[in-house]
This record gives structure tokens, C-alpha cells and sequence, in this order.
């Protein structure tokens, strides 16, 4: 769906959309989206400003490997959203230099917004930093490769410093 400026000056747009498993693209291997995601909202054209309002509610459950296991963890997302865009002036250089204040601030460009750059966005920014499968995960043995959570292998990790066996070497 295309939040249109051509529309928006018409008349404020009902959001009501699905997008299937794929229809999004989150550039992250590591990172699937599992369920339809669920959006709903309006997107209002502010005069004389030309700042595009979005906002609404999403739900979608995601699944990342998890950070430490690299088993699937997974991360059911429901949200709202209140955003402003601004129009990104044409005279604006390609490396704009943003002072702190303004590098909340969001910018389109051209005739309107991509829903779905919305709602990536959205998801991106509601997942956590560290991507576990439980809070407790306690990940992969660096000994022996197994998954720490499914079985006790026992492992210790024994660490051999150079620095004493070449002093042994000299006592001896
Ligand atoms: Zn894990
Ligand atoms: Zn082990």
C-alpha cells in the first residue's frame, strides 16, 4: 500500500492491510517474520507542512535465531505507532548533517510513503537488542559444540597459559 500524497490531499487514508510471511523484506537472514502481520491506522496529510502522519497498530510474531543457542527464538510483536514525516526538501544535500534534536526526526522523499517501509521499520525497532530464546539461555559449549539447554555435557573449559608453561620449562 502506498500512503500517496495525491490521495492524502483528498482525504485522510484508512490503514487496513495484511502482509503474508515474505510480502516484507527486513534484510536480516537471521531474522523471519512467521504469522501475517496485522496493520491498522490512518495516514493524514498535515497543511501547509506537507508532513505525513502515520498511525495505527501492528501484531506479527517474528523468529530470529537466538543470539546464543542458534536455536529459534521467538518474538511476538503488538504495537502502536504514532509517526511524522517530513518532506525531505529537494535542495537537501545526499549526506544531510543532523544536530542531536533533529535525528528523531523522519524524512520521505517524493510522492508519498511505502506502507511497508512503515511497518519494517516499526518491527525493526520493537526487537530486542540481544535476539534469546529465553532469558536464561545458556548456549552452545565452546568445548564440545552441544546445546547447552538440551543436554548437561559436562564440559570444563580448561585454560592453558603459555606464560607458565614456559616458566616450567625453565625450573625444570
Ligand atoms: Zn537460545
Ligand atoms: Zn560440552
Amino acid at each position: 500500500m502506498f500512503l500517496s500524497i495525491q490521495e492524502l490531499v483528498l482525504r485522510d487514508l484508512p490503514i487496513a492491510e495484511v502482509f503474508s510471511p515474505g510480502a516484507v523484506d527486513y534484510f536480516d537472514a537471521h531474522l523471519r517474520q512467521v504469522s501475517d502481520l496485522v496493520v491498522r491506522g490512518v495516514a493524514i496529510l498535515r497543511q501547509p507542512t506537507m508532513e505525513i502522519l502515520v498511525k495505527g497498530h501492528l501484531s506479527v510474531e517474528m523468529q530470529a535465531d537466538c543470539d546464543r543457542c542458534l536455536e529459534p527464538a521467538s518474538f511476538p510483536l503488538s504495537l502502536d505507532f504514532d509517526l511524522v514525516y517530513q518532506p525531505l526538501p529537494a535542495a537537501m544535500p545526499e549526506e544531510v548533517v543532523l544536530s542531536p534534536e533533529e535525528t528523531e526526526i523522519a524524512f520521505y522523499r517524493g510522492l508519498g510513503i511505502e506502507l511497508a517501509d512503515v511497518v519494517r521499520e516499526q518491527v525493526l525497532l520493537a526487537l530486542p537488542m540481544r535476539r534469546v530464546c529465553r532469558p536464561d539461555c545458556r548456549g552452545i559449549c565452546p568445548v564440545c559444540g552441544g546445546n547447552r539447554n538440551l543436554v548437561n555435557c559436562g564440559c570444563r573449559q580448561e585454560w592453558v597459559d603459555d606464560r607458565w608453561a614456559a616458566l616450567r620449562n625453565l625450573v625444570r
